[in-house]
């Protein structure tokens, strides 16, 4: 295999979540000297990832309540603290804010981290590939190339809206695509709300929301779950919960002071519609993997997920393009887990180059 220009990268990682900064992590440690293109663009290539519209994350391990900020502010880069959010109120312990890490903190830190370690961080988003020969080449959105011996793809995915203009309209007030990171807000305690969806995650989205809700409505276009009988049980049992079945959401209400105050639902069956006063729709209707930049130059599989093709490991259908993170994972999800395959294809990748350029 020919080496190519000078300019050649050993390894590019493309996406800034916990996939591709723990990549850039164990890259740049095998002395790699690894380009991480942290994107741009949101919904494609989101900076910093789904832990950029997340609150406290309170799974990740290492992370147990504590005056979170005070470390971060001694560990990332004084320019970057201004994309830090303020620190949760209401939790103070002797007299320090005591808190879980949040989404962004979480990821301002491992960025730090790739940093430390002489990681190079590209604000640009990839936005066409040239796999078919080696090395590769990268086209970015500001009409630059990137050449690279190895490719880590991190670009994670993105959950599903249902798609209606009203609903957009609410994002944020009133809206949202993940219980887990907004359901504590204030404006959903004690209120009734719904929730948009029949798989896993919509029953455990619903199933969390009865913490906060009055009433969680279960919105379905089907008279059946989809979900793992266990989840069914657990939401069709809860008193909290009931099942809207063979309905969509054809609209959302509201108003500029209040933000979202109903919905307008209409059966799938031909019974007709009625409006529902919520203070929260949540969509729980899968994600889409941010695969677009690629047009379909790696194979995915039945559900557009980046396939990989070799157990435990993370090698795409091309030889040196590895994948790591939600991109390539419809199942676990978790940022633990990304960080966890980030690794991995980095340490693919390593052997990889080793292998093949010496
Ligand atoms: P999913 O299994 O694909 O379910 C998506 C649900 O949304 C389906 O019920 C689908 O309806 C509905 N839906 C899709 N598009 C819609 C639209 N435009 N309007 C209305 N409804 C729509 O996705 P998921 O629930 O996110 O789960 C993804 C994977 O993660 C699954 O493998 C799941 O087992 C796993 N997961 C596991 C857990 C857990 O074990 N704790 C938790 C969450 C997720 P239809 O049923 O009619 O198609």
């Amino acid at each position: 295999m020919e080496t190519g220009p000078a300019n050649v990268e050993k390894v590019v990682i493309i996406g800034s979540g916990p996939a591709g900064w723990s990549a850039a992590i164990y890259a740049a440690r095998a002395n790699l000297q690894p380009v991480v293109y942290e994107g741009t663009v949101k919904p494609e290539m989101i900076p910093l990832g789904q832990l950029a519209f997340t609150t406290e994350v309170e799974n990740y391990p290492g992370f147990p309540f504590g005056n979170v900020r005070a470390f971060i502010e001694s560990a990332v880069d004084e320019d970057r603290h201004y994309n830090l959010p303020p620190a949760p109120k209401g939790h103070v312990k002797n007299g320090a804010p005591h808190y879980a890490v949040q989404g962004v903190e979480l990821m301002e830190l491992m960025k730090q981290q790739a940093l430390n370690f002489g990681t190079r961080v590209i604000s640009d988003d990839i936005v066409d590939v040239d796999f078919s020969g080696h090395p590769f080449r990268l086209h970015t959105g500001e009409g630059g190339i990137a050449v690279a011996q190895s490719v880590i793809v991190a670009t994670g995915a993105r959950a599903n809206y249902v798609g209606l203009p009203s609903e957009d309209a609410y994002k944020n007030r009133g809206v949202s695509a993940c219980a887990v990171c907004d359901g504590a807000l204030p404006r959903f305690r004690n209120k009734p709300l719904v929730v948009v969806g029949g798989g896993d995650s919509a029953v455990e989205e619903a199933t969390y929301l009865t913490n906060f809700a009055s009433k969680v409505y279960l919105v379905h276009r089907r008279d059946e779950l989809r979900a793992s009988k266990i989840m069914q049980k657990r939401a069709l049992e809860n008193p909290k919960i009931e099942m809207t079945w063979n309905t969509v959401v054809a609209e959302c209400l509201g108003n500029e002071k209040e933000g979202l105050t109903a919905v307008r639902l209409a059966s799938t069956v031909g019974a007709g519609e009625r409006t529902l006063e919520t203070a929260g729709m949540f969509a729980a209707i899968g994600h889409t993997p941010n695969t677009a930049f690629l047009h379909g130059k790696l194979a995915t599989n039945e559900k557009g997920y980046l396939k990989l093709t070799k157990p435990f490991r993370t090698n795409t259908s091309v030889e040196g393009v590895f994948a790591a993170g939600d991109v390539a994972d419809d199942y676990y999800r978790q940022a633990i887990t990304s960080a966890g395959s980030g690794c991995m294809a980095a340490l693919d990748a390593e052997r990889w180059l080793a292998e093949h350029y010496g």
